[in-house]
């Protein structure tokens, strides 16, 4: 007979979570107050980068994981994952700790005729695209093709689920705050534009950060249905309404990694709470699993995590 388990959170960390688990024999069950559709995870893009994850070190094992397994996700039309290029201008070559995450291959420094004229240095990489519209409906017909079952409930308190003594994986991004009282977590607030797809644009960012408060970041992520246009990184602000004098910020400094967003048509703004922590925490104690705090980079880091808590799982109860 199959082992039961529970998750906590239906974004990309629970959702991915429970489908490591049920391809290693676990019956899963989600618990979750939101639809995968209404949480922080629908609202990034979302692209390979390791932005603002930590520890550095881990980051890189679990972003290296990750991107092997979207890759092999990428043979399949129905998930939403495609292997693009994306050119990452960079300040400091030697801030680019993240490059140790992706395999050989995959990246190269870029010409200068790939370099947008604004700046000096790039890296040329190819990296999975996440198209979060379509994924996570894709994990949830996976989740659900296996058996799992999801209960749209809010869990109040987490010794209701943990006192049966079977294991739980908590899932929960910033819910964590509540749930376990964890104070080290801190949202860190992204904007968004989602314009009309611009043709001929590819991926693009800056891996540095632009303004005085050092809040402004500068991307373009296209994908089928819009390209995205970012963003911000404001850490502690818990404001979710989209600002308009940001929208016009976005669109200047993304115009510097390409011209082609001067023709952008604006259909959307959105606004998530990344979230923050000074390290991921994944982590057991007892039969409860912590993983959540993925900061920037929760779909960059997730099947490396999700493989993680089966590890720490595996031999239960012991
Ligand atoms: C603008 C923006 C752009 C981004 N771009 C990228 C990108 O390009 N690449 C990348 O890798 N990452 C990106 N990210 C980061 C990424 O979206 C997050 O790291 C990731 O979504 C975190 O996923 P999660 O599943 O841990 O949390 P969430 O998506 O927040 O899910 C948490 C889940 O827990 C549930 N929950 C919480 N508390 C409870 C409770 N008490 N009871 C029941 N359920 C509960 C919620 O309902 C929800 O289902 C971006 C984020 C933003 C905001």
């Amino acid at each position: 007979m199959k082992q039961a388990v529970s998750i906590i959170g239906c974004g990309v960390s629970g959702l991915t979570t429970a489908v490591v688990l049920q391809r290693q024999g676990w019956e899963a069950t989600i618990y979750t107050d939101q639809a995968p559709e209404e949480t922080v995870s629908a609202v990034a893009a979302a692209i390979w980068f390791p932005y603002e994850v930590h520890p550095q070190e881990k980051a890189n094992v679990w972003s290296l994981a990750s991107y092997l397994e979207f890759e092999e996700l990428s043979k399949d039309p129905a998930s939403g994952v495609s292997m693009v290029p994306l050119t990452v201008i960079v300040r400091d070559e030697a801030d680019a700790w993240w490059t140790a995450g992706l395999p050989g291959h995959a990246i190269r420094q870029a010409r200068p005729e790939e370099v947008p004229s604004a700046y000096s240095f790039a890296y040329r990489m190819t990296v999975p695209l996440i198209e979060t519209q379509l994924y996570l409906p894709y994990l949830l017909r996976e989740f659900r093709g296996a058996g799992g079952l999801l209960v749209n409930q809010k869990v109040d308190n987490i010794k209701n689920l943990t006192i049966k003594n079977l294991p739980v994986v908590n899932c929960t991004g910033m819910g964590a705050k509540e749930l376990v009282g964890d104070s080290s977590l801190y949202p860190i607030r992204g904007q968004i534009l989602k314009a009309e797809p611009i043709a001929g644009i590819e991926a693009m960012s800056a891996d540095f950060t632009f303004g005085d408060a050092g809040e402004e970041l500068a991307y373009i992520i296209p994908r089928r249905d819009c390209t995205v246009l970012g963003g911000t990184t404001g850490k502690g602000d818990y404001d979710l309404q989209p600002d308009e004098a940001t929208n016009q910020g976005i669109l200047a400094r993304c115009s510097t990694l390409s011209p082609l967003v001067k023709d952008a048509r604006i259909q959307a703004t959105a606004v998530g709470l990344r979230p923050g922590r000074p390290e991921i925490r994944l982590e057991r104690e007892g039969n409860l699993v912590h993983n959540y705090g993925h900061g920037g980079g929760g779909y960059t880091v997730s099947w490396g995590c999700a493989y993680e808590v089966a590890n720490l799982l595996k031999g239960f109860p012991s």
